[in-house]
């Protein structure tokens, strides 16, 4: 062994120990930190021909980049759909490093075992039934691309061809019908050879962004053959559901695959309050739901499920003379893109086991607060123009004068050190999103980023 890697060996407990200590001071400096600090990358630095060790390297991280690094852990980061790590997602993540398990057949079952618990419970979570079997991938657009997979094999079965065995040509053209789909979906039917045209877009209802039923069914009549629907829980810029259950029936009626991408919408099932809004997600063929958003585990991590992992098994299976039959509860490496991956569901398993149902009820509420309160606040500032009511975690909201993508990017820049916000486009206008999903912002983080953006308003310039 290399003289280096022998005292890091040697040392080991005491450089895990020095390693969390820096942890936690970064962890405990986020709510100081600029939450996206304004400085040029370093210079890239050439490859390290010597060892040095573990405290040399993270002497460098600490000096070189992680001055750069963004606060996204802290309560007000509130770009994108971003999310945290709960403590005890944080220390699932670890002993996932720790423990390093590449868990996917039955050769070596136990962390394949782990995972199912942690889809059961997942299920339980979301109200789903027996018949959705999931699989953890590392992200929702992962999770879109594996959903729409199995929808293209369920296609070619109505059509009496394999697109996995024989190629997605034998398959003939295909429809994707959605009101409002997420980027990832048409990137997934690039990368499935469907081709991003093959969406097709729906009106929605009006002034929302969920998908009008008698527009659908109009599209479906034209389709003249079977379609994928994508539905839609949880849009990004507005929130909005579409009415599952009408979709559910017009796939029943005109023998369609429904796919929903219910990424953060699904946490709504969480909350009896606001549940209502995610009724239906189990009569989906296909289910996407993001885990390093809303569960608040680290990236990166999502579900998919699916009624059909016989489909799903046909797409994603890996014949090799080491791996054993299929069997009714095919092994993991048959259902999902990857053959080889970390132990993903054991931060699920551990922030589930420590917080249940009512810990992750309580992120979702006081997230859902927190919007309204922003929501709010925006509505009374002169200079803001709320574009939607707050439906659940996003506050949608632009310029009330000249809202060009120009003086948008420029509030968002002056607010930066503040929270981070990240800018969109509703219903054609320039706009920016404010997304409540981590676990730790506090009302006091609401009051600061509402007096941040009173402020920023008025010191921004007319033109
Ligand atoms: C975030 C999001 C996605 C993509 O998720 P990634 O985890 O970034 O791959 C897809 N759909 C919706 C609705 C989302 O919010």
């Amino acid at each position: 062994m290399h003289p280096q890697l022998a005292a890091d060996l040697a040392a080991l407990p005491d450089l895990l120990e020095t390693t969390r200590q820096h942890a936690a001071a970064f962890l405990d400096g986020l709510d100081q930190a600029p939450v996206v600090p304004a400085r040029p990358a370093p210079e890239p630095a050439p490859l390290p021909e010597h060892a040095s060790g573990l405290r040399d390297a993270l002497g460098d991280f600490t000096a070189r980049w992680e001055p750069g690094l963004s606060a996204s852990a802290g309560p007000r980061y509130l770009g994108f759909v971003t999310g945290g790590a709960t403590p005890a997602a944080l220390a699932g993540d670890w002993l996932t490093a720790a423990a390093d398990q590449n868990s996917m057949s039955s050769l070596d079952a136990t962390g394949q075992h782990l995972e199912r618990e942690t889809v059961g419970w997942l299920r339980a979570l979301f109200g789903l039934s027996d018949a959705h079997h999931g699989a953890l991938v590392s992200g929702a657009t992962q999770s879109n691309t594996v959903g729409l997979a199995i929808a293209r094999e369920w296609l070619g079965e109505r059509r009496g061809v394999s697109p996995a065995e024989d190629g997605v040509a034998a398959l003939g053209p295909v429809r994707v019908l959605s009101g409002a789909a997420h980027s990832s979906i048409a990137k997934g039917l690039s990368v499935l050879g469907l081709g991003r045209a093959a969406l097709v877009t729906v009106p929605t209802l009006p002034d929302r962004e969920a998908v009008d039923p008698a527009a659908l069914e109009r599209a479906l009549q034209e389709a003249d053959g079977p379609c994928v629907i994508v539905a839609n829980a949880g849009t990004v810029n507005t929130v909005d559901f579409d009415d599952l259950r009408a979709l559910a029936e017009l796939r029943d009626r005109y023998g369609c695959w429904l796919h929903l991408d219910a990424a953060f919408g699904a946490f709504a099932a969480l909350s009896p309050r606001h549940a209502h809004l995610a009724d239906g997600l189990d009569l989906a063929d296909s289910l996407c739901i993001d885990l390093h958003k809303w569960l608040n585990v680290p990236y990166d991590s999502a579900v998919q499920f699916t009624r059909r992992p016989d489909l799903q098994a046909r797409v994603f299976q890996n014949a090799a003379a080491y791996l054993g039959p299929l069997g009714d509860t095919p092994d993991l490496v048959h259902l999902t893109p990857e053959n080889s991956r970390r132990l993903r569901a054991l931060p699920a398993w551990f922030t589930l086991r420590a917080y249940g149902r009512e810990g992750h009820r309580e992120i979702v509420e006081r997230c859902v607060e927190g919007a309204r309160t922003l929501g709010a606040t925006v509505a009374a500032l002169d200079g803001l123009r709320l574009l939607s009511p707050v439906h659940l975690n996003v506050v949608c909201f632009t310029l009330a004068t000249r809202p060009t993508a120009d003086r948008l990017a420029a509030l968002a820049d002056a607010l930066a050190t503040e929270v981070f916000l990240t800018p969109t486009v509703h219903a054609g206008l320039p706009a920016l999103r404010a997304a409540f999903s981590n676990w730790r912002t506090a009302p006091e983080d609401v009051r600061r980023v509402g007096a941040a953006l009173a402020a920023a308003v008025r010191q921004l310039p007319l033109d």
